[in-house]
């Protein structure tokens, strides 16, 4: 903004004439601090922060540094504004109420000006106001003083999942974007969105006996998005979903509602040495049911606990920029938890809802007290090596994999020195009834991280390390089949990155998600199958 500078210097000064003849090029008179920004999943460092009356205020021209868009000072009016493409924040000196589009925003505390420099509280750029006009996900972070902006691009990457008797694909969609259906040539739709830009062209093999592919692609200020069916699909249902808008597109199979039976037959593939547990094996028998009905009362899953990692006092493993795992943990939990709500069918109980320290065993009760028909603990990873990338899932068992695995448990692990118990605290007693309830469950869980991989694999592509076994404590204390997920390492600056966008937690979310649905999808299969073959109803 280089054309700015010299109007913009000449009114700040004219504006604050007194203030900066007072400020005479010494520093502002408010503690200096510093703090680090995630942009996007590029890291800023050493930006300037400022202690108004103990508020974190940032100056405007960090707020463009960070945002981009433009600075004008009105100095007779006393005000300043910041634009951007999405509209204007004009902000009154000293006074404590912003205007973002026109719309009153309480501010923490006033503007102040110093120099030719305009402050305003960090909080205001997390406010959803804010938030809407940047087009970005603003997290602020006092304790680890760092603040994480997201882009949301109008028009999302498209996610797909395969329901027990549909599929489903996903587009979010900004508050401007309108669509249309262009084409339907065949087994494929075409739909375009107007006023609406996805950020890369993406062509996703879904392949699930309903659709082939989905693929997304910018041109300019339209996006085309193509749907690919197999002729299994009966004409799809589109519709747009208010909140978070959303264009659904779903697919049944053709006539009523059968499952495919082919659906189920490619065993899940497990990568290491978890081949060892069995899976089920594929049916070949083609039951049919109603399936609103079947899904009811043969899923397996009802209550489903998510336990986000660490917390409070356990921070967890910490990335190089500063990034604490607790609070990644915290976030992936919690989307998979709004995504599980969202189909209204799952009993979804989270066991920490915000920063707070939680002991292993008050984790594995909750679930036990729930009766939970699954259990997932969601970690990040850490490795000595800053190069250790990908994704891991972990179900339990004596022996670890490896020694990775088995540092990777000793780590999870390490909180019980934080509980004041020490590993010696638990006894054989309780040793034998663990490992006795661990044995019941170990197949399913081992079928529940398979599933989970392959999902994994698919949507997170390389990044994907597979299925490994250790011996979690988190784990053990539960009387169901569990799992331990580990998103991706936080030791390694990139995925550091990664693990802040909520366009790549958004990924991870969804691979757990679909994996569930298989697993799901799996044991109705063969429950169905087997009240067939035993002479019962089905
Ligand atoms: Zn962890």
């Amino acid at each position: 903004m280089t054309p700015l500078r010299i109007p913009f210097l000449l009114v700040a000064a004219l504006l604050a004439g007194p203030g900066a003849l007072r400020a005479g090029g010494r520093p502002a008179p408010w503690p200096e601090d510093r703090f680090s920004a995630g942009v996007d999943g590029r890291f800023l460092t050493n930006l300037p922060l400022r202690r108004i009356e103990g508020t974190p205020s940032v100056s405007l021209q960090t707020v463009r540094r960070l945002f981009g868009g433009r600075i004008q000072w009105r100095g007779v009016s006393r005000r300043v504004s910041y634009h951007r493409e999405g509209g204007v924040v004009q902000f009154d000196l000293d006074s404590s109420t912003a205007q973002v589009l026109g719309k009153p925003v309480r501010l923490e505390a006033p503007v102040q000006v110093w120099g030719s420099a305009a402050y305003i509280p960090v909080s205001f750029l997390t406010t959803p106001e804010f938030q809407s006009l940047a087009a970005a996900r603003v997290d602020w972070s006092a304790e680890r003083k760092s603040l994480t902006v997201d882009p949301t691009p109008s028009v999302s990457s498209p996610r797909y999942f395969s329901y027990p008797d549909r599929s489903r694909v996903v587009v979010e969609l900004g508050p401007r974007v309108e669509y249309r259906l262009l084409a339907r040539r065949g087994t494929t739709l075409v739909v375009r969105f107007y006023n609406g830009q996805a950020r890369d062209w993406e062509k996703v093999s879904v392949d699930d006996g309903l659709i082939e592919s989905v693929e997304i692609s910018p041109q300019g200020r339209l996006t085309d998005f193509t749907v690919a069916l197999t002729s299994h699909a009966a004409p799809p249902e589109i519709r747009l979903d208010p909140m978070p808008r959303a264009l659904i597109i779903e697919a049944h199979r053709r006539g009523e509602g059968a499952i495919d039976p082919g659906l189920g037959d490619e065993p899940p593939s497990a990568s290491g040495h978890a081949g060892r547990a069995a899976l089920p094996a594929p049916r070949r028998s083609s039951p049919r049911a109603d399936l609103d009905a079947a899904t009811l009362t043969l899923s397996p899953l009802r209550t489903i606990v998510i336990d986000a990692g660490h917390g409070g006092k356990d921070v967890g493993a910490v990335g190089p920029h500063g990034t604490y795992e607790k609070d990644v943990n915290l976030q992936v939990a919690r989307g998979l938890a709004d995504l599980l709500n969202a189909e209204g069918r799952f009993r979804v109980i989270l066991t920490r809802s915000d920063d707070r320290f939680l002991t292993l065993q008050e984790r594995s009760s909750i679930a036990n007290k729930a009766k939970a028909d699954l259990f997932i603990s969601v970690h990040c990873n850490a490795g000595l090596n800053a190069a250790s990338s990908g994704f891991e899932i972990y179900f339990l068992s004596e022996k670890a994999t490896d020694d990775e695995a088995a540092a990777v448990a000793r780590r999870e692990n390490a909180v019980i020195e934080l509980e004041g118990l020490g590993g010696k605290a638990r006894g054989k007693v309780e040793e034998l009834l663990w490992a006795l309830a661990r044995n019941e469950h170990i197949n399913e869980s081992s079928t529940v991280a398979a599933h989970i991989a392959r999902q994994a694999d698919k949507r997170l592509g390389s990044l994907n390390r597979g299925v490994k076994q250790a011996g979690f404590y988190v784990l053990r204390g539960t009387a169901m089949p569990a799992v331990l997920v580990e998103t991706a390492f936080i030791t390694n600056p990139k995925e550091e990155g990664l693990l802040r966008s909520a366009r790549h937690q958004q990924r991870i979310i969804d691979a757990v998600y679909a994996g569930l649905l298989d697993y799901e999808k799996r044991k109705i299969q063969a429950r169905l199958a087997h009240s067939a073959t035993s002479g019962g109803g089905g």
